[in-house]
């Protein structure tokens, strides 16, 4: 049985390679740190998982769910990053559910990429960045980020060719793995750059509640301009300890939301409808 070309064009899932290697050596008797996926260690809260528990046990939560997300998980999200970042999004037009950051990041990438199209990615940077672009029969530009600029790309060093054919720019803060924060006025950059560009912003928010010593991540959508060029993705797996449940969602620019939804209704149906309920018993 032959699996397409495609499949052979990315290299092994990288955490699945990496957990192959642990497990080779914790067979040899090595004591391994892994330094692999990222998982919380601890139980998600228990008010959310009460709220879930209700939430199973309610037939009104058994049927498909809406694709587009409950009104009720909407408006949340809305107030939310009124609340958290000062940013005002459309609780109709500027936010969805999606099943998590990995999903939505991809999806993004067979939204958003025709063959020959390129995708900019942070590098180091999260493996969809690069693998979504090639799934998608595009191709991935690694941006390397500069130690000196704050572990921020250099976007002034992108030749020329790649830029006339750059759909879309992957971005991180507080970044993954470097653990870098966000420099002040680069999210201004990224998006006078992508205004000159016609480049659309994906603007990967994994980490924007998991911060240290009184530091509080901003938000992308909450630079000025923003939602013209770009969207955020918040997922609440790392900040919340659900990455089991699998809860995200995509906020920001209206047209590129409705272009993602119109991929994603044909792909999957949704996240959980218990996940979405949570929202309506305890806000975020
Ligand atoms: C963990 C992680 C994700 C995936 O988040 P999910 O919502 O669980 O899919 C995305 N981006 C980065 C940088 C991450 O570390």
């Amino acid at each position: 049985m032959n699996a397409t070309k495609r499949l052979d064009l990315i290299p092994p899932y990288l955490f699945a390679e990496l957990e192959r290697k642990i497990a080779e050596k914790r067979a040899e008797g090595v004591d391994v740190i892994s330094l692999g996926i990222g998982d919380p260690d601890m139980p998600t809260f228990p008010a959310v998982v009460a709220a879930g528990q209700a939430a199973l046990a309610d037939p009104s939560t058994h049927q498909y769910p809406s694709n587009r997300g409950r009104p009720e998980f909407r408006n949340a999200l809305s107030a939310f990053y009124k609340r958290r970042f000062g940013v005002d999004i459309d609780p109709e037009t500027e936010v969805i559910p999606a099943i998590g950051a990995k999903e939505c990041i991809f999806n993004l990438s067979l939204a958003f990429l025709d063959p020959s199209d390129v995708a900019l990615a942070s590098d180091p940077g999260y493996p969809v960045y690069t693998a979504g672009p090639v799934l998608a029969g595009a191709e991935a530009w690694k941006m390397p980020l500069v130690p000196s600029r704050g572990f921020t790309p250099d976007l002034a060093a992108i030749p020329g060719e790649i830029l006339e054919r750059a759909k879309l720019m992957f971005i991180n803060y507080p970044n993954n793995p470097t653990g870098a924060i966000v420099p002040d006025g680069f999210f201004a950059e990224v998006v006078e750059f992508a205004k000159n560009n016609q480049i659309l912003v994906v603007h990967d928010n994994a980490y924007s509640e998991t911060t240290y010593d009184g530091y509080v991540a901003p938000s992308f959508l909450a630079t000025p301009g923003a939602k013209e060029v770009g969207v955020e993705v918040f997922s609440l797996s790392k900040g919340y300890n659900m990455t089991g449940w699998r809860c995200a969602a995509i906020l920001g620019n209206a047209d590129a939301i409705a272009s993602y939804w119109k991929l994603k209704s044909n792909i999957d149906s949704c996240l959980l409808l218990e996940a979405q309920i949570k929202y309506r018993q305890r806000s975020i």
